[in-house]
C-alpha cells in the first residue's frame, strides 16, 4: 500500500502503531507538500524509521506525461499516477493571478451530454494525494504560485465526497501549503444532499453549481443527474447556501446552439435566480465531437449576457482560454489513451 493513500488521521494511527509520536505525521506531511518523492529523502526523520517505513508502504508520485502550451499562457497537464491512470489538471494565467483547474475522477459517472470525461463512465475516484499531486506538479513545472484551485476538472466532486474533504482539508493546512479556503471553488453537477453537507463543512470554499438549463425538461436532457436532483429543489438549496454561508454561489451555463441559448431561456433563467445571491457564469460550450452540439457562439453569448444583465442577473461570459490546445474538459485524455 502506499502510505499517502492514508488519510492524515490514519497516517498518525499508523505511525502510533509503530510506536511513533505523534508529530512524526506533520514533518511526513511537510516532506509530501515539499514535493519529496521517498521516505529516504526525509532527512529530519530518523534513519530506523524511515527504513521501518519503507518496508511497509510504498511511496508513489505523479508524473506529467504530456503539457500542451496555448499561446495566451493556458497550460494543460496529463497526469499519470502509479497505477498508470491519468488526469487532466489546467494552469491559467489571469490578471488577479494564477488558477489551477484539478480533476477528482478518472472519467465521471455523471454522463452529461455535452462533456467529454463521462464518455466511458468513472475509471476510478482520485485519492486526495493524487488530487493535491496534480497542484505539487504543476507548480514545479510551471515555476509560478498558484492563487486559486478550482475543482472543475474531470470528475464530480461530490461523487467522491471522502477524499474532496481530505484533500481541502490537506491543501489549507498552513503546515504544508496553506491555501485559503476562499480561494478555493467546487464545482457540482447538483448532488444536493452533498451540497447541504458541503455548505456545513466548508461553508468559506465557494461553491459553484453546473445549471446549464433554466427549466427541467431540458437540464434532463442535456443532464441525466437532474432527474435525480430536481431544478425545484436545486434551487432553492443555492439559496439557503449562499445564506447560511454568506457566500455568493456561482452558476455555470454553457451555451449550446438552439437548446438553452434563446431569448426565452436568457428570461426564464433570471426568473429562476432572482433575488438569489449568485453570479452566472456563460461558457461558451467546447466542442466535444461525440455529444453532436454546438457552441451558441462568442456573439450570441454576449447578446444572452446582455438579456441576463437587463433582468438584473451577475453574469459574465467566460474567456476562452487554451482554445488552440484539447481544452474541453476530458478530451486530452481521451485523445491520448
Ligand atoms: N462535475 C463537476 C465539475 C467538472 S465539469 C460539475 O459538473 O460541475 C466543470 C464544468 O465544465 C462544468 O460546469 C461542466 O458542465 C462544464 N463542461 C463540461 N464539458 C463542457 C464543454 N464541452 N463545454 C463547456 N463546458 C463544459
Amino acid at each position: 500500500m502506499d502510505f499517502k493513500d492514508l488519510t492524515r488521521k490514519e497516517r498518525s494511527e499508523a505511525l502510533t502503531a509503530l510506536a511513533e509520536k505523534p508529530f512524526r505525521e506533520k514533518q511526513i506531511f511537510k516532506w509530501i507538500c515539499a514535493g519529496a518523492g521517498s521516505f529516504a529523502e526525509m532527512t529530519d526523520l530518523p534513519a530506523a524509521l524511515r527504513e521501518k517505513l519503507a518496508e511497509r508502504y510504498s511511496f508513489g508520485r505523479g508524473k506529467v506525461e504530456l503539457r500542451q502550451t496555448s499561446a495566451d499562457g493556458t497550460s494543460k497537464f496529463l497526469i499519470s499516477f502509479p497505477d498508470g491512470e491519468k488526469a487532466e489538471t489546467v494552469f491559467m494565467s489571469y490578471e488577479y493571478g494564477n488558477s489551477l483547474c484539478v480533476s477528482t475522477q478518472v472519467g465521471c459517472n455523471m454522463g452529461c451530454a455535452f462533456c467529454a470525461s463521462g464518455i466511458g463512465g468513472k475509471v476510478r475516484d482520485l485519492k486526495a494525494w493524487e488530487i493535491l499531486e496534480q497542484y505539487l506538479l504543476c507548480t514545479e513545472h510551471t515555476g509560478q504560485p498558484i492563487n486559486h484551485i478550482v475543482l472543475m476538472g474531470m470528475g464530480e466532486p461530490f461523487d467522491n465526497y471522502a477524499q474532496m474533504s481530505e484533500f481541502l482539508q490537506q491543501i489549507h493546512d498552513p503546515a504544508g501549503i496553506g491555501l485559503s479556503y476562499r480561494n478555493i471553488t467546487v464545482s457540482s453537477c447538483g448532488l444536493i444532499p452533498k451540497i447541504e453537507q458541503f455548505g456545513r463543512d466548508f461553508p468559506q470554499v465557494n461553491l459553484a453549481i453546473s445549471l446549464h438549463a433554466s427549466d427541467q425538461n431540458t437540464r434532463e436532457k442535456l443532464m441525466p443527474v437532474a432527474r435525480t436532483y430536481k431544478l425545484d429543489e436545486l434551487i432553492p438549496v443555492c439559496g439557503k447556501h449562499a445564506e447560511t454561508t454568506g457566500r455568493r454561489v456561482s452558476f455555470e451555463y454553457a451555451l449550446i446552439a438552439d437548446k438553452n441559448d434563446s431569448d426565452t431561456d436568457a428570461k426564464k433563467l433570471a426568473a429562476l435566480l432572482r433575488g438569489l445571491n449568485c453570479h452566472v457564469n456563460l461558457i461558451p460550450l467546447n466542442t466535444v465531437t461525440e455529444s453532436g452540439l454546438k457552441s451558441s457562439g462568442r456573439e450570441r453569448a454576449l447578446v444572452f449576457q446582455k438579456k441576463l444583465l437587463d433582468l438584473g442577473i451577475q453574469c459574465t461570459v467566460r474567456r476562452q482560454l487554451g482554445a488552440d490546445i484539447d481544452a474541453a474538459c476530458g478530451q486530452l485524455r481521451k485523445n491520448n489513451s
